[in-house]
């Protein structure tokens, strides 16, 4: 399959690495949003937030857990955000389910 993130998983395309496990990869964005930026995903690839249902919905709530968890270990347990965006609308360039973690400061009040 043709997709970024697999490839990203797979180790074809180097990332840098914040956490893994069985169900999910975490590596900082390219291209960070703030000054702690990265994604996590599935390994099992879910094309975006819209093909979630409830044969794979227990990642999500892993990758949460996953992100609470991180939040201590890399000391942003002040506060974060986390977006999935879905869709031509939603801003989604990668088409494998995908939930931005950003941190390291005070966030806007706006998403948009
Ligand atoms: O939500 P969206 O699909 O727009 O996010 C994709 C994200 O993947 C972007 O923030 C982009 O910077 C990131 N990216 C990355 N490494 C790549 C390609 C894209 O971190 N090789």
């Amino acid at each position: 399959m043709d997709c970024l993130f697999c490839k990203i998983i797979a180790g074809e395309i180097p990332s840098k690495k914040v956490y893994e496990d069985q169900q999910v990869y975490a590596f900082y964005d390219i291209a960070p949003q703030s000054p702690v930026h990265f994604l996590v995903v599935p390994k099992e690839h879910i094309s975006g937030p819209s093909a979630i249902n409830s044969q794979n919905e227990a990642v999500v709530g892993h990758i949460y857990s996953v992100i609470a968890m991180l939040s201590k270990e890399l000391g942003y347990e002040n506060g974060y955000r986390v977006i999935a965006n879905c869709g031509e609308d939603g801003g989604q360039t990668v088409k494998h389910l995908h939930f931005h973690v950003l941190a390291g400061k005070k966030l806007g009040e706006n998403i948009i």
